[in-house]
């Protein structure tokens, strides 16, 4: 049996936050490779600092040129329009052998909106999800505990969700089980490293050497 994860985002740019939080979890739970997918049109974000999908791929590449076990996908920059989780999650069911395990990971501020994502009832029918929790305080001075997870979850997905004898995850009868691992709060997002190149401000401890030198080569953010 193989296990794959598939990780989403916009990546404008990837960041040592995301690379620290995803090693964690493929260590957690020995999966045997991370494919990252760049989203074309991100349905929930600003656009107006996205840069060309072409340069974002290009990012994570050099981000992870010495990492064999993860590989970018170009899957949602070749359909048009919108950038739908449930598609991303068909196309590799299409694509794999069955007898490979797939993991939807997701951070918990992006899980604890998932109510808004096309088709989400399909997808906790179809994908085990594994829900990054940072447990300490966001940007804007949110926290959000294991409870607030909880009763997101059983409010606003399936009242049917319990915790595992393990409570390592939520189990359900009919849907897929959602397992919640704690990583280590990193405090870098994409929009700070966008605020710090637009003051001139250094990049060199929140991105991969080669991804700083890229965005300087091409000018991105300024
Ligand atoms: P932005 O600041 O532009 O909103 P971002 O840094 O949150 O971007 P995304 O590309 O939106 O980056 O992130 C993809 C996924 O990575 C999301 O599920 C998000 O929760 C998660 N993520 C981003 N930064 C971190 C971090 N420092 N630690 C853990 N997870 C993170």
């Amino acid at each position: 049996m193989e296990y794959i994860g598939l990780f989403g985002g916009t990546f404008n740019p990837i960041h040592l936050g995301h690379i620290q939080v995803i090693q964690e979890v493929k260590k957690g739970f020995g999966l045997d490779k991370i494919f990252i997918i760049p989203s074309a049109l991100p349905p929930h974000k600003e656009r107006d600092s996205l840069v060309e999908a072409g340069d974002r791929i290009e990012m994570i590449r050099l981000a992870f040129s010495n990492h064999p076990d993860f590989a970018v996908s170009d899957v949602e920059l070749k359909r048009s329009g919108p950038s739908y989780t449930i598609d991303t999650v068909r196309h590799f069911k299409s694509i794999l052998p069955e007898d490979i395990e797939l993991y939807l990971i997701v951070g918990l501020d992006a899980f604890l909106e998932i109510d808004t994502w096309e088709s989400y009832k399909d997808l906790f029918l179809m994908i085990p999800f594994i829900v990054m929790s940072r447990s300490t305080a966001g940007e804007d001075g949110t926290v959000y505990g294991p409870k607030t997870f909880e009763n997101y979850l059983k409010s606003r997905i399936s009242g049917g969700y319990k915790i595992s004898a393990s409570q390592s995850s939520y189990i359900h009868e009919e849907k897929q089980p959602v397992f919640v691992f704690n990583v280590t709060p990193v405090d870098i997002s994409s929009t700070k490293i966008r605020r710090f190149i637009k003051k001139g401000r250094p990049i060199k401890s929140l991105v991969p050497e080669l991804v700083e030198a890229f965005i300087k080569t091409k000018g991105l953010y300024l």
